[in-house]
């Protein structure tokens, strides 16, 4: 099981290496990946939560090379390792906002760009599991390190009131028009045929948005009937993440007009006519 250790860095691609925080859970697959971009001048991408075993082993591989460190946001799994990475290594902190005790030390946009002696690496914003979310392209190789925006070996949650599903699904529609080989993932293993994947999650999405509107439909009028309903080929165990996604989805329904509800604990009921 070489592929879940923790603490070692392994090839991804020439340019590109990778640690993975021994940070395993629901939420989290095999851990957050930590990436390691260049080998001159380093981009670290993602240092995941402050565990200090963690970080010594991406400084470990990175050096005093390591000249920015990148977030794609600032959720627990992902953004905490920035502070103690920037003491160990003296590196640049980018990042989209400050937020959830993450404080870049500069702000970086859509289509901001590190350029490095060897690479160049480009933001992409991609709002929908959280509002502040940047992918980064590698454009030398083609590869998107895609944070929580894409996940290899699950789907990713989307939770109201930051998390927003029709943003996530114009982010992820966004995506087919950039140049991308492959999806590096802030959780699991690479992914090597991305259209494919994308159209996956968006087949996905579109099938549970059409399993809740048939719920609310058929009479199910709170979203814990409708989680109960549409998420029974899930582990019991997920249901309370599926919550979000189940929320994310009838919010986004009404304000497309297609049902009404005031709010996520009331009742939910199809649109009039
Ligand atoms: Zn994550």
């Amino acid at each position: 099981m070489a592929d879940v250790a923790t603490g070692v860095a392994r090839a991804v691609s020439p340019l590109v290496r990778r640690v993975r925080a021994p940070n395993p859970g629901i939420m989290t697959g095999p851990g957050t990946n930590t990436y390691l971009v260049g080998i001159d001048e380093v981009a670290v991408i993602d240092p995941g939560p402050d565990d200090a075993g963690h970080l010594d082993a991406v400084a470990a591989c990175g050096g005093d090379r390591i000249c920015w460190i990148l977030v794609t946001h600032t959720h627990s799994d992902h953004s905490p390792g920035a502070a103690a990475l920037r003491e160990r290594t003296g590196a640049e902190v980018l990042g989209f906002d400050a937020r959830d005790d993450f404080t870049p030390d500069r702000s970086i946009g859509h289509g901001d760009c590190v350029e490095a002696t060897e690479f160049r690496l480009r933001a992409v914003h991609t709002p929908g599991h959280a509002s502040n979310h940047l992918c980064y392209l590698l454009e030398n190789e083609r590869m998107l390190f895609s944070g929580d925006h894409i996940m290899q070996g699950s789907t990713v949650v989307i939770a109201p009131p930051d998390g927003d599903m029709a943003a996530y699904l114009a982010s992820l529609r966004a995506l087919r028009d950039l140049p991308i080989g492959s999806i590096a993932p802030g959780h699991g293993l690479l992914i090597e045929d991305p259209s494919a994947k994308i159209d996956e999650y968006l087949t996905h999405r579109s099938e549970r948005e059409r399993a809740i509107l048939d719920a609310v439909e058929a009479g199910v009028d709170t979203v814990d009937g409708v989680v109960a309903r549409v998420y029974a080929d899930v582990r019991e165990e997920l249901h309370p993440v599926a919550r979000h996604s189940v929320c994310a989805h009838l919010l986004k329904l009404r304000d497309e007009g297609r049902v009404q509800g005031a709010d996520l604990d009331g009742r939910w009921l199809p649109a009039p006519g």
